[in-house]
């Protein structure tokens, strides 16, 4: 009975367990290529722009996906002049308008569910049971935020006061809010910022990353299609300038952000330099998330779980376990199992449902972690690396890999890919690990297996981060489950997919009457 909005349900995918919906499911995969955007253009009410044109290729082989046509400050200027009228209108239209839009919304990205694992699959390089989860991760966002605008964007709250006085507090749309995401979760984030900031009541602008603007594009055109105003949702593909020019226009009442704390601190300085309204900024950002494993804990389970966190989606998430802290006396045994555990993954073409682990996204970050696997080799810290099989497609993939640290503030970056680093405690220093984690400043995710319930309790005590999982993985949190988002150098603090994330992008405004 103490549960939050009991009785919604979250999206089904596919029972890969089923051999019709497995079958059908491939068949929709296959026949997805079909219907890939040929580009995505700059869409300012409804209508596309040109712009300086750039292929857009697939991390798997090298092929072209498709192209991406540049905003330049011309359309980033229109945007904002359409995003004004949109506004107007959308800010008034009915909550329940704005909720069921982004039902339909829903409903149309389910249906095309092989058609996004396809695009997901080619352009960010997700393997299908990914794609999967992304996709219902997003149709439970637009699902979510229609629910809670419904349910906090009505006819507000009726405040108590004086007889003959009326006071009511209500949610109300901020004005053109500026969505910039990532490209780990090109779909899911990327509606997600968008869906929340629209059952808001705010016109949207919406520059995803440069790496996976096909995927934005398809998405925008099933939105309008859902019944979004065309001028309540614009699309500026680029690069970070692109974003530069966004947050700083004048008339950007809001900017919701998903990427690196690196770029987060240049768009909150952006803001700050800026005369006029004091913007507000809802950044999501990574983490130097770790896992503490006690003596107790059970090694399989472990190796499962860190297997799943470290390695699957190639370790291309802010929620992604990067550094594994073993007991000692358990350390050896549980990091064999790991090993034994990691050395399974099928590296390969993400749209071959037998892969677990896809390319990285682009080059720079393949040089990235090469460079990081190539000097632990050199220091003599490289403990295991996965070998790639030699029927690969001409991709950029990095073989999954373990790096030990000596201790945990030896990691002091997020590697973002999938490289692990494992160091080790010992039996009652639990207090000296949580504050070493502690030390570094990032909050996100944090995992820990222990059966002894004091000890997850003085963890959870200790440490702030947003999402804890306790003898279980630490990736996927559910919408409406398990809401999303942590604090410190990981962000603002906005949980994606929980209740309290619609009044970021909202007034609040009472009014008082004399009855
Ligand atoms: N929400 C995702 C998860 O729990 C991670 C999101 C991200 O990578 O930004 O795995």
């Amino acid at each position: 009975k103490d549960l939050y909005a009991p009785g919604r349900v979250n999206s089904a995918g596919v029972e890969f367990g089923d051999a019709r919906a497995l079958a059908l499911f491939r068949e929709a995969v296959a026949k997805g290529p079909a219907s890939f955007p040929e580009a995505a253009r700059p869409l300012v009410g409804g209508k596309a722009l040109r712009g300086a044109i750039r292929s857009v290729t697939s991390p798997v082989d090298g092929a072209p996906v498709g192209a991406v046509e540049e905003a330049d400050a011309a359309a980033v200027t229109a945007a904002f002049d359409r995003a004004a009228a949109g506004f107007a209108v959308w800010s008034r239209t009915p909550v329940s308008t704005r909720a069921e839009a982004l039902e339909t919304l829903a409903d149309k990205l389910e249906a095309r569910l092989g058609t996004f694992c396809a695009l997901l699959a080619r352009e960010a390089g997700k393997t299908l049971d990914d794609g999967v989860a992304e996709v219902r991760e997003a149709v439970d966002f637009c699902r979510y935020y229609a629910q809670e605008a419904r349910r906090q964007f009505g006819e507000g709250v009726v405040m108590p006061g004086p007889t003959g006085e009326e006071n009511r507090l209500r949610l109300r749309g901020r004005g053109t809010i500026v969505c910039i995401s990532p490209w780990n979760f090109p779909l899911a984030i990327f509606l997600g910022q968008v869906a929340a900031a629209l059952a808001a009541g705010n016109a949207v602008i919406a520059k995803p990353a440069e790496q996976t603007p096909l995927v934005a594009a398809a998405t925008v055109a099933l939105a309008h299609e859902a019944g979004i105003p065309a001028d309540a949702l614009a699309l500026m593909p680029g690069d970070g300038r692109v974003g530069a020019l966004l947050v700083g226009e004048p008339r950007v009442t809001g900017v919701a952000f998903t990427g690196s704390t690196e770029v987060a601190w240049i768009i909150n300085r952006q803001l700050a330099a800026k005369r006029g309204p004091i913007v507000p900024l809802i950044a999501e950002t990574g983490g130097i998330n770790a896992m503490i494993v006690d003596a107790t804990a059970l090694p399989e389970q472990v190796s499962d779980d860190v297997v799943l966190s470290a390695f699957r989606s190639a370790g291309q998430r802010c929620s992604a376990l990067r550094l594994l802290c073993l007991q000692e006396d358990v350390a050896e045994r549980m990091l064999e199992m790991v090993i034994g555990a990691a050395a399974e993954l099928r590296i390969g073409d993400p749209m071959d449902p037998a892969t677990h682990v896809g390319p990285v996204i682009d080059a720079e970050a393949k040089a990235r972690l090469e460079a990081v696997v190539e000097r632990a080799k050199a220091e003599g810290r490289l403990v295991w690396q996965a070998r790639l099989p030699a029927d690969l497609p001409p991709g950029l993939f990095v073989p999954p890999a373990v790096i030990r640290v000596a201790k945990p503030e030896d990691l002091t970056e997020e590697v973002f890919g999938p490289v692990l680093h494992v160091t080790t405690w010992k039996a009652g220093g639990l207090a000296r690990l949580t504050d070493a984690i502690a030390a570094n400043g990032t909050g996100l995710t944090l995992g820990i297996h222990s059966r002894i319930d004091q000890v997850v309790e003085e963890v959870v005590a200790r440490l702030a981060n947003g999402n804890v999982y306790v003898n279980r993985n630490m990736i996927g949190a559910v919408v409406g489950t398990q809401p999303f988002g942590g604090s410190g150098l990981s962000g603002t603090g906005p949980k994606a997919g929980g209740p309290h994330y619609l009044p970021r992008f909202a007034l609040e405004q009472v009014v008082t009457v004399n009855t």
